[in-house]
């Protein structure tokens, strides 16, 4: 494309974004296309439905040998890859956790790729090191960190990664650096961290591309599955008693299945004699609400400020911010560039050598990276902090609705207190095997919402998450998009109904 080209494929690319959000709500939550479809569909001769496609085998899996139409190409991303999308903006989207997405994200990725730059020394492009710092100080004033995580303090700091699993290795790496750099003597085998066995899989996973021993430690039902300071205090004597070396914890506020919030205090304590330990609080969904000050408490802002040498939150799930960016703050900076910092003669600049400037490839695993910052900037200036809070206070007010419509019902429970905008639920309800007692068989009612959820599931006017806590299955309800209203919450909760009433005829014959 050449510029003009550029700009009249850019004019109906933007029109056709906005007919997309006009649309939104007709379409199916859920992508009803069969596995295989694409490739079957390339290059684009046919329109959805797909059983009926014509292939057209001698293009299909090769790219094209001379350049195509631009216009045959946005018109197969209409008819092609929007089908295959599931939509995640869309109003009655449930599941997992919701994925930001803001025009003003939208137009800051525009800016960004139209001028691509790898940013990883100041001098890459000054602006992109420079705005980072900027609206990463903003942010963290925003949640109420304390000053040493402000890259203004000059000692602690924050960074965008990619995404929390990013953010949480870079500070196992910072964490193990620092521990082997205090201990020489000790091997790699005998060093452990601890995550809960309610831990988003980010800590096994940095678990395993260290090789470094990641212990997933129980939580109980009666603590709404939040870790306790005395399930750790255990672990750390009885692996010290076993010779090995505990050097972290990363402890989550919110954690993806039920929401649950570790007790930060308790853990803060129970490391007490252990100065070594760095406490990572991994908080990829619920830190945006740090941003409110009624919600402060639940999400253990103070406890944050007095013990987490790292926090994590992601804008890009409930924070407006288009996917990706995950914002890592730090109370000691030098953690990570003592750990990350490898500087060859080709990545020597004027500015760094003398250390006059920040250069954020030494504070995360890749070299280059993306222009994240402009995305915050645009969003925290077009809605505002009132605008910010005003957005997670709905999320968690349709969340209070829809559980109070769970409360009431005789056909369902709350698996656990709805936590901040999720809410987990199941039927509870008489089973074939049910004891003379009362009693229901946990078997019997799993496979009754097993049952419950499958045909939620194959619904493709709403989407919510299946999870299983301690043995209990139950399915999640999470809230945040963007355009969901109680219009929304009313009508989702007439599916659950209906679906829950189709469940349990069937189990009753
Ligand atoms: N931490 C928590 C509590 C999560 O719920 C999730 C994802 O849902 C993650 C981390 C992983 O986030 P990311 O995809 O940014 O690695």
């Amino acid at each position: 494309l050449d510029i003009e080209e550029f700009r009249k494929a850019g004019y109906q690319a933007i029109d056709r974004i906005c007919d997309y959000y006009y649309s939104l709500e007709k379409l199916p939550v859920v992508s009803q296309v069969q596995p295989g479809y694409l490739r079957k569909a390339l290059p684009g001769k046919c329109s959805i439905p797909v059983s009926h496609i014509e292939v057209d085998q001698k293009n299909a899996d090769s790219a094209p040998e001379q350049g195509e139409d631009f216009q045959d190409i946005q018109d197969d991303y209409q008819k092609l890859i929007l089908p295959g999308v599931t939509h995640w903006q869309h109003p009655s989207f449930f599941a997992f956790f919701p994925t930001a997405c803001t025009f003003e994200g939208v137009i800051a990725d525009l800016y960004i790729s139209s001028a691509p730059n790898p940013g990883f020394n100041w001098a890459c492009s000054p602006a992109a090191t420079e705005l980072e710092a900027v609206v990463m100080d903003w942010a963290a004033k925003m949640f109420g960190l304390q000053n040493n995580f402000l890259n203004s303090s000059g000692v602690g700091g924050g960074v965008i990664q990619t995404t929390a699993s990013d953010s949480a290795l870079v500070a196992v790496v910072a964490a193990r650096s620092l521990y082997t750099r205090k201990h020489p003597e000790i091997k790699q085998e005998d060093l452990v961290f601890y995550t809960t066995t309610q831990t988003h899989s980010l800590g096994v996973k940095a678990g395993l591309v260290l090789g470094v021993q990641c212990r997933a430690l129980e939580v109980e039902a009666e603590d709404q599955f939040a870790l306790r300071g005395s399930v750790l205090r255990q672990a750390l004597e009885e692996d010290k008693e076993r010779g090995k070396h505990p050097f972290m914890i990363i402890a989550t506020v919110g954690t993806t299945s039920s929401g649950a919030v570790d007790r930060l205090g308790e853990i803060g304590e129970a490391v007490r004699d252990y100065p070594d330990v760095w406490i990572h609080v991994d908080a990829a969904w619920a830190g945006v609400t740090l941003a409110c000050p009624e919600f402060r408490e639940k999400a253990q802002l103070e406890n944050i400020n007095k013990y987490a040498d790292s926090f994590c939150t992601n804008f890009h799930k409930w924070g407006l911010v288009n996917f990706d960016c995950s914002t890592l703050w730090v109370k000691d900076r030098r953690y990570l560039t003592d750990a990350l910092d490898i500087t060859p003669e080709f990545l020597r600049s004027k500015h760094g050598d003398a250390g006059t400037v920040v250069d954020y490839r030494n504070w995360h695993l890749a070299l280059g990276r993306r222009f994240r910052s402009l995305k915050i900037w645009f969003v925290l200036r077009s809605y505002g902090i009132h605008g910010f809070q005003n957005y997670i206070r709905q999320g968690i007010e349709l969340n209070e609705y829809f559980a109070s419509l769970v409360r009431a019902s005789p056909t369902f429970e709350l698996v656990t207190e709805p936590s901040f905008a999720l809410s987990v639920f199941r039927i509870l309800h008489e089973t074939p095997d049910s004891q003379a007692d009362g009693s229901l068989s946990r078997d019997s009612l799993n496979e009754l919402n097993r049952s419950f959820y499958a045909g939620l599931s194959s619904r493709p006017d709403i989407l919510l998450t299946q999870t299983m806590i301690n043995g209990t299955f139950c399915v999640r309800f999470a809230v945040g998009a963007a355009r969901t209203t109680k219009k929304h919450i009313d009508e989702a909760w007439t599916i659950v109904q209906d679906e829950a009433a189709a469940a349990v005829k069937k189990w009753s014959k």
